[in-house]
Formats: C-alpha cells, sequence, structure tokens
C-alpha cells in the first residue's frame, strides 16, 4: 500500500484507474486472495450498512442509557412531509446517519468505518449518493474502496482514533474519505478525491472527543449527521472545480499534530468539552445512578 496521498494519486495516474481499483488489487494482494473475493466482502460489508442505516428511520431505536433515540424516525418523516429547507436528498442523508449511530448506541450491528462512534457517516453519504445519482450496486461496493484507500492513508500517517486525535481524527477522517468516495463516484480524478478529503479535515480540524458519560452517543450521532452534509457538499464543491489550496497529506499532518497537542482531557476521556457541562454531568448521573 502506498505511504501516502501523493504516491497513490501518482500510481493511479501511471496506471491510468481510480482510487477504488487500487484498493481492490491491493488488498487482494494484501490478504492472498482474489480480488472477486475481496469484492464479495465489501458487498456483505455494504449490506450491513444499507441495514444498520435504515433500521432506525422506520421504527424508533432507543439507546441502552436512554440518552439518544428516535431521531433518525424524526427526521426520516420530516423529510418525508417535503416540506424542509435543504430538500429531501440531504434530509433522507441525514436520517442515515442518525438511524446507523442510533443502532450503534442501542448494540445493533454496524460496520466501524473507520470507527463504530463514526459509523453512520459512510453508509449516509455513499447510499444517498448511489441513490441521487442511480449507482448500480458494484459502484457502491466500489465507492467504499475508494474511502478504504484514503482511510489508509490517514491512519498510517495520522490516526483515526478519538482517544488519540479527537474526533476530528474519527468523524472527520470518515467524511473525510466518504466525500472522496463521492468524488470518484461523480467522474472526479483521485486527485479531486483526496481535494474533497483535504477540505472536509480542514472543516473540522480540532474537533475535540468529548463524549457525555463516556458514552458513543452525545455529542456524537449528530457529529455523524454533520460529517455526511460536509462529506456531500464538500463532494459537490470538488466537482465544481474548486480545489484544496493546501494538500492531502499535509492537512493529515495537520490533524495528527493538533490531536498530539490536544490535552488528554478532549480525547476521549469525558473530562473536557460538553462532557462536562452542567447538564451533562446530570445526565450522567442519571444514567449511571450516582
Ligand atoms: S466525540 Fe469522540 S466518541 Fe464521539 S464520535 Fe467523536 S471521537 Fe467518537
Amino acid at each position: 500500500m502506498v505511504a501516502s496521498g501523493e504516491e497513490l494519486v501518482k500510481i493511479c495516474r501511471e496506471n491510468g484507474i481510480p482510487i477504488w481499483e487500487y484498493a481492490i488489487r491491493e488488498e487482494a494482494l494484501r490478504s492472498e486472495t482474489s480480488s472477486e473475493e475481496v469484492v464479495e466482502k465489501m458487498r456483505r460489508t455494504l449490506h450491513v450498512m444499507m441495514d444498520s442505516s435504515t433500521i432506525a428511520q422506520e421504527q424508533e431505536v432507543k439507546s441502552i442509557s436512554g440518552l439518544i433515540g428516535g431521531d433518525a424516525y424524526k427526521i426520516r418523516s420530516y423529510a418525508d412531509r417535503g416540506n424542509t429547507l435543504t430538500g429531501s436528498f440531504i434530509n433522507r442523508a441525514m436520517a442515515r446517519a442518525m438511524s446507523a449511530s442510533e443502532v450503534n448506541a442501542a448494540m445493533g450491528r454496524i460496520v466501524a468505518c473507520p470507527t463504530a462512534g463514526s459509523c453512520g457517516i459512510l453508509p449516509a453519504v455513499i447510499l444517498s449518493a448511489g441513490e441521487e445519482l442511480h449507482k448500480t450496486e458494484d459502484e457502491l461496493v466500489n465507492a467504499l474502496f475508494t474511502a478504504a484507500g484514503v482511510g489508509i492513508i490517514i491512519a498510517r500517517n495520522a490516526t483515526l482514533a478519538g482517544a488519540e486525535g479527537g474526533c476530528q481524527a474519527e468523524c472527520g477522517s470518515a467524511a473525510a474519505m466518504a466525500s472522496a468516495a463521492v468524488v470518484e463516484m461523480m467522474g472526479g480524478t483521485p486527485e479531486q478525491a483526496l481535494n474533497a478529503a483535504a477540505i472536509v479535515i480542514k472543516n473540522v480540524l480540532g474537533l475535540v472527543c468529548d463524549p457525555v458519560a463516556g458514552l458513543v452517543e452525545v455529542p456524537c450521532a449528530k457529529r455523524n449527521v454533520a460529517g455526511t452534509v460536509s462529506a456531500l457538499t464538500t463532494a459537490d464543491l470538488v466537482m465544481s472545480g474548486v480545489a484544496s489550496k493546501i494538500p492531502f497529506d499535509e492537512v493529515v499532518e495537520a490533524m495528527y499534530r493538533v490531536g498530539r497537542q490536544m490535552p488528554a482531557e478532549l480525547r476521549e476521556t469525558a473530562l473536557g468539552g460538553v462532557a462536562i457541562t452542567p447538564t451533562a454531568l446530570r445526565l450522567k448521573k442519571e444514567i449511571y445512578k450516582d
């Protein structure tokens, strides 16, 4: 696997292939299986995403703690009423993101992509863009490989963990991976895909990890919604011709550096950010009954 975004773009350009095709080849090599098997495995992943991003839209799903639940159902009903500001497409994508996050908080089956906390973004973005662009299931599977290709580079040069890099590394990376995937889905080049990833990360640089009561629920679920909207709108931004002034690799490096500069209180310990607001502390008391 390539070590950087620059290398990835170079290899894709030399071979005249998109990121997803390179990622399939690499995964087949790494796992010593055929490309067909690698693709089928990803198809099963896609199916889990389809379920998790749908379940909580159709019926109210409450988290084990009771902290979140029922919001995906609300957003979907609102989208169906057709009276939204940002339109049915964005609202349905938001409902998908919320659904997967609620399913996760209810201990349901999700795909940690790249983490459980950010599990709503990729399904919401890929499935919503795929629906809007009339993509086939195979094309959605390919989009997941684009996302994986970008995610691997972030993991290699920075981190995907909130405990290490804050939420910028978790939801930020998920949204970056998703935006890059949509750009390739829309016919953009690998370079444009990485431009989208860079822009998305820049826009959440410094985002802290501050889960209320130490649970991956608040503010996590709504950050999945925000990441989804950012990924989709940034794909359009890039496809219009807008590029990132700072290259992807440098943005990833900056993200890692910012994560390391964050105090431990803002890295998943629930000792800072919104996790120590009076309301969060009261909710924590109620949940743990102490
Ligand atoms: S706030 Fe922390 S636990 Fe919640 S999604 Fe972000 S990184 Fe994950």
